[in-house]
């Protein structure tokens, strides 16, 4: 059986599970302060229906047509979170659909959201923590800058911070690079002030590789595909 064995993914899910719990425990904190986010981009529907029927709500994309097809051939009560880059073109398409977009990354982004989208949304910001060229995010020093012009919009609410580390085969060495995030958004709430402060609780961070270390430093959302559904074939 290739791929998408139902078992496999039960084992698979099990297994990630069991490292977030582990990660906790270490960590002191409690399971339930973490949620676990499915990233399903390239995989398909039946995929996502076995994960769904063993209990899993929430489940990332990073392409919005992907996403619309995805969203109509699956139970409502999934909540869909947009993880990819955004085109400000494509920002209409979104407010109806999904639960939390951790991708917002420049101010022209998030006045198209505010003029197309029809519905409030709940966003993240993305933080480039490591510099990298080729990954999305805002540089550190923008993002005092960013959450103030997000702030002002009636239709948007930033619920914390995302990131991602660059690629690297040890987890730890994504660690300093999570502390970093989770500094950023302990100086955001002092920013933003009482009353404001407790809506900024999302820390999005972790990937397969990395989500047990992420945890360890405050992780609230981890982003997990490939320990999930295995390779994907295009990306
Ligand atoms: C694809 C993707 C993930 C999942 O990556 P895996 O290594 O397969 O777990 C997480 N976050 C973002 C932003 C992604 O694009």
């Amino acid at each position: 059986m290739t791929g998408y064995d139902p078992q496999r993914l039960h084992e698979a899910l099990l297994r990630v599970r069991r490292t977030i719990s582990e990660a906790c425990e270490r960590a002191g904190r409690a399971p339930g302060e973490v949620r676990l986010v499915a990233v399903s981009k390239t995989h398909p529907v039946e995929a996502i229906a076995i994960l769904y029927e063993l209990g899993v709500r929430d489940f990332g994309e990073s392409y919005v047509q992907e996403l619309v097809d995805k969203v109509g051939r699956l139970p409502n009560d999934i909540r869909w979170h947009f993880i990819g880059g955004l085109q400000s073109n494509k920002a209409r398409f979104l407010g109806n659909e999904i639960s939390l977009l951790h991708s917002v990354d420049r101010t022209s982004l998030i006045e198209a959201l505010q003029r197309r989208s029809e519905q409030p949304m709940d966003i993240l910001l993305q933080v480039n923590v490591a510099a990298e060229a080729t990954k999305g995010g805002t540089s550190p020093d923008q993002l005092v800058a960013l959450y103030d012009c997000a702030r002002s919009q009636s239709k948007l609410t930033v619920r914390g911070l995302m990131t991602m580390a660059p690629y690297c085969d040890d987890p730890e060495s994504s660690r300093g690079h999570f502390r970093v995030l989770r500094a950023l958004l302990d100086e955001l709430r002092t920013h933003a002030g009482e009353g404001v402060a407790s809506a900024l609780s999302e820390l999005s961070m972790g990937m397969s590789d990395d989500f047990a270390v992420a945890i360890e430093e405050g992780a609230t959302l981890v982003r997990v595909g490939t320990a999930l559904f295995g390779d994907r074939q295009s990306d």
